[in-house]
């Protein structure tokens, strides 16, 4: 039998502070260890350049993971925007779509973009690219063996709606409850668990709204609502 399940997504979760803290020292003390143990590696005289080197780039993306975990947890954070502006939502899909597309290639993954909106939204054109970015990324390595990610914009004068769909692994209820909790990811070290955190807070502060379907074995589907600029 097929279950359905959605749900509409809220920031509920973030606010239990001990629990926040604990993960967050934790997802930032890793990478702190695993540099100080490079570092270590360096400095003493048993390795080659080369080694070194080796050594050198992978205590940098640790660092770079660090970091992009704290930025994501201040964005989150920071309750508005400094730059709110007139939004147009195609052409900040147009553009993430351009730069996913390496990412889709190698995943096998054909996306499509359909819009039948020219309504702007407020919002920050920095801080959508990145709810977007979260959103088709997670849609294209929810894909592991190709699919099709489509993106569908349109409006009723009112509302804007984007419905970001792909044909994926999907989730399970138990997963589904658990979206946007920080530090969830059925992704192992290749995730980070903050993408959807930050993709709530980022659409909370628009004032939009996400409900989320999804069905194991056959997809998902995100519907964004934002409030449309009059
Ligand atoms: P990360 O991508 O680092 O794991 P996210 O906050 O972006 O963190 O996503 C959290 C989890 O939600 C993912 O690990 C995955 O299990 C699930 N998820 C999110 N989007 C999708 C999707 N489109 N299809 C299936 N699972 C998803
Ligand atoms: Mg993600």
């Amino acid at each position: 039998m097929k279950t359905i399940n959605q749900r509409v997504l809220n920031l509920e979760k973030i606010e239990s502070m001990p629990y926040i803290s604990s993960a967050l020292a934790h997802e930032i003390r890793n990478p702190m260890t695993a540099v100080k143990g490079f570092l270590q590696l360096i400095t003493s005289s048993d390795f080659n350049e080369e080694k070194k080197k080796e050594y050198a780039l992978i205590a940098i993306s640790e660092i770079d993971r660090a970091e992009s975990i704290l930025r994501d947890f201040l964005t989150c954070s920071k309750p508005h925007f400094n730059n709110l502006k007139n939004i147009d939502l195609c052409e900040e899909i147009t553009k993430v779509l351009s730069t996913l597309q390496p990412l889709a290639n190698l995943s096998m993954v054909q996306m499509f973009f359909s819009s039948y909106t020219d309504q702007f939204i407020q919002g920050e054109g920095s801080l959508v690219q990145r709810f977007l970015i979260n959103l088709c990324k997670n849609a294209i390595e929810a894909m592991e063996k190709g699919g099709i990610l489509s993106i569908r914009t349109w409006d009723d004068n009112e509302y804007l709606y984007m419905e970001i769909k792909d044909t994926g692994a999907g989730m399970s209820e138990e997963e589904l409850l658990q979206l946007g909790k920080p530090f969830f990811t059925t992704k192992g070290e290749k995730g980070t668990g903050l993408g959807l955190m930050l993709t709530f807070s980022i659409v909370k502060n628009m004032e939009g709204v996400i409900e989320v379907t999804s069905e194991l074995g056959i997809g998902t589907t995100f519907l964004l609502t934002f409030p449309v600029q009059k």
